[in-house]
């Protein structure tokens, strides 16, 4: 029978996210002590120290099944040894972001839109990450130099929109944050703003008032786009923070991964869009898997992944479906598969 530590959910709302980023599980045998479940139950499990490092916040680990190896939480953290072998086809950068990095700090890929690298840090480390051999330590701006990026940005009117990414960009202090959305909001062309962040999911607390401050003093429109890939991701005190994020004005939607042994199959994905529409948030994208060294097995091939959204499609009124699309190096834009009804 393997240990079973008392988790921390009497504890979520009395500590800062700050706190329990830094109490976060990074070692392979405290995440499954804290989740009830033996090595040896695990097939090709990595004991050893990972290069892409396993970092797991304790609200996320809370809703974990114990004892279920199995359980599609644990999945998406848990490092295995076949990410240490090479896949042909899988590489460190997939899609080919060097190319649209023109400054530090800065990709510019799309028109009228453009994504800001604001940390390479991130609460929790997801083991599909297609960013996780960005080259971060090149996109480190100082808050002087992020006078360049924002020159870049004054300089190109066709630029509405700016994109908040990172690793999570919310890891940022609240002070920076608001520093820097200031001066974006000053760049008359720059309509709205776009964060990509899954700390509302993965440590609630993150939303805070601070954050709800700069958040709704700025005039330009705000979405946040979380990236949810299960239902059971959801809980109580992540309900919460959508929904002050709701009240403040914030617009949700959502992103998922498709992933193998994690949400591929028609009911989980129906799910989690039933689940993020209860609690204000739009099913957006379904993602096929970026093809990223160490990932090669959560993929699915299109042909299944289509198969999947059409039995979602044949199960869900049309807002609730998600876009199946995936991202080409060099496109205008991300290219959608049609669901196979
Ligand atoms: S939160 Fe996003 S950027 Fe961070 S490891 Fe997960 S997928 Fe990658």
């Amino acid at each position: 029978m393997c240990p079973i530590i008392p988790r921390s959910e009497q504890l979520i709302h009395s500590i800062s996210w700050q706190s329990e980023l830094s109490r976060a599980i990074s070692n392979v045998n405290d995440l499954l002590t804290y989740t009830g479940n033996c090595a040896d139950d695990i097939e090709g499990l990595d004991t050893g120290s990972p290069s892409f490092p396993l970092r797991v916040p304790r609200p996320y680990a809370d809703r974990i099944q114990q004892g279920n190896p199995n359980d599609p939480l644990l999945r998406q953290v848990l490092p295995l040894n076949v990410e240490q072998q090479p896949t042909p086809g899988y590489i460190s950068d997939p899609l080919d972001e060097a190319t649209s990095n023109r400054l530090p700090g800065i990709i510019h890929k799309y028109h009228g839109r453009v994504l800001l690298i604001l940390t390479g840090a991130c609460a929790i480390n997801c083991r599909y990450c297609f960013r996780r051999e960005f080259p971060y330590h090149e996109n480190q701006n100082s808050m002087a130099e992020w006078q360049q990026a924002l020159d870049y940005i004054r300089h190109n009117s066709s630029i509405t929109e700016v994109i908040y990414s990172g690793g999570d960009p919310l890891l940022n202090s609240d002070t920076k944050l608001r520093q820097l959305t200031r001066a974006i909001a000053d760049i008359p062309h720059v309509k709205r703003l776009r964060i990509h962040t899954r700390l509302p999911v993965v440590i609630p607390q993150r939303i805070s008032t601070e954050l709800l401050d700069w958040l709704t003093e700025t005039h330009l429109q705000t979405v946040m786009v979380i990236h949810c890939n299960h239902a059971n991701e959801i809980d109580e005190p992540t309900e919460q923070a959508l929904q002050r994020l709701r009240q403040h004005g914030v617009t949700l939607l959502n992103q998922s991964v498709l992933l193998k042994g994690v949400n591929d199959d028609p009911k989980t994905l129906i799910d989690l869009s039933e689940r993020l529409f209860e609690v204000g948030v739009m099913p957006y994208y379904l993602h096929l898997l970026d093809k990223v060294q160490g990932a090669a097995h959560f993929d699915l091939d299109k042909t299944q992944a289509r198969q999947l959204a059409g039995k979602i499609a044949a199960k869900l009124p049309g807002f609730l479906v998600p876009k199946l699309v995936f991202e080409q190096p060099g496109e205008v834009a991300k290219t959608a598969l049609l669901p196979l009804l």
